[in-house]
C-alpha cells in the first residue's frame, strides 16, 4: 500500500468536491480520470490499490504494454484514451479502451465505426474541439463541430460529449465556458475538460470528466 498515492487521490477528490459544491453541483457528477501516461506499472498499482479505477493514457502502444497485466489483476479498471488516435490504430484502441476522447476528423470516425463493427466493443466517444483555434493543436475547429457531430452520429458512434485542451498560458475559464455552451447547444451531457492546473475551474464550469496526471503521479520523467 502506498500512502502517498492515497493522500494525493483524497486531496484531488476533495478539491473536486469543493469546486462542485461551489457551483451547486453534486460531486458525483464529476469523474476523475487518473492520467498515467509515461508512468510505469509500479507507479500505477498503488493508485489501483487505493481504490481508484478510472485511468487515462495518451498512446495506444504504451497502453498495450501496461494495461493487459493491470486489467488481469483489476478487471473492473476502466481505461480512457485521451491522446490523438491514428486511424490505423483504431482497432487496437477499440479493443483496449472504454472511451476515446480525441475524435477530431471524419477519417477517424470512419475507422472507428468500422473497428467497432468488426470487434463488437463500443467505447464511449468524445469529440475534441480545438477550442482556442490554435494551428498546431488537435481537435476540430469550432466551426466544423456541427458537421463532425452529424458524421459521428450518422456512423453510429455513441457520442458522450466534447473534450478540449485550452491554450496554454491563457486563463482557461472562457474556453471551458465555450465548450460547455457548445455541448448544451448540441444536447450533449459529457464535458471532458480540466487538467492538473485547472481542474477546479473546469468543474465549476460543468466538467463531467477531469483528466489529472501530474497532480496525482508527480512530474513526468
Ligand atoms: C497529459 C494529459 C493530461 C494530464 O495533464 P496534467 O497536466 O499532467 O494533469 C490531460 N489531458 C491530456 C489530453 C493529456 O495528454
Amino acid at each position: 500500500m502506498n500512502g502517498a498515492s492515497e493522500e494525493r487521490l483524497a486531496e484531488i477528490r476533495s478539491r473536486i468536491d469543493r469546486a462542485a459544491k461551489l457551483a451547486g453541483r453534486r460531486s458525483g457528477e464529476v469523474r476523475l480520470i487518473a492520467i498515467s501516461k509515461t508512468h510505469d506499472i509500479a507507479a500505477i498499482r498503488p493508485v489501483l490499490e487505493a481504490g481508484h479505477r478510472l485511468f487515462g493514457e495518451n498512446r495506444v502502444q504504451e497502453a498495450q504494454e501496461k494495461w493487459p497485466a493491470l486489467k488481469t489483476d483489476y478487471p473492473d479498471a476502466e481505461l480512457h484514451l485521451v491522446g490523438r488516435l491514428q486511424s490505423n490504430k483504431a482497432e487496437d484502441a477499440v479493443r483496449l479502451f472504454d472511451a476515446i476522447h480525441a475524435i477530431d476528423r471524419p477519417s477517424l470516425i470512419g475507422a472507428l465505426a468500422a473497428a467497432i463493427g468488426k470487434i463488437g466493443r463500443t467505447p464511449l466517444c468524445f469529440i475534441q474541439v480545438n477550442i482556442g483555434d490554435e494551428p498546431q493543436k488537435g481537435g476540430c475547429a469550432v466551426a466544423e463541430l456541427p458537421a463532425l457531430l452529424d458524421a459521428a452520429q450518422a456512423a453510429g458512434l455513441p457520442v458522450a460529449g466534447l473534450m478540449c485542451i485550452p491554450p496554454a498560458e491563457l486563463e482557461p475559464a472562457p474556453y471551458f465556458a465555450l465548450l460547455a455552451k457548445l455541448a448544451r447547444r448540441h444536447g450533449l451531457d459529457g464535458l471532458s475538460m480540466g487538467m492538473s492546473g485547472d481542474f477546479e475551474t473546469a468543474v465549476t464550469l460543468g466538467a463531467t470528466h477531469v483528466r489529472v496526471g501530474t497532480a496525482l503521479f508527480g512530474e513526468r520523467g
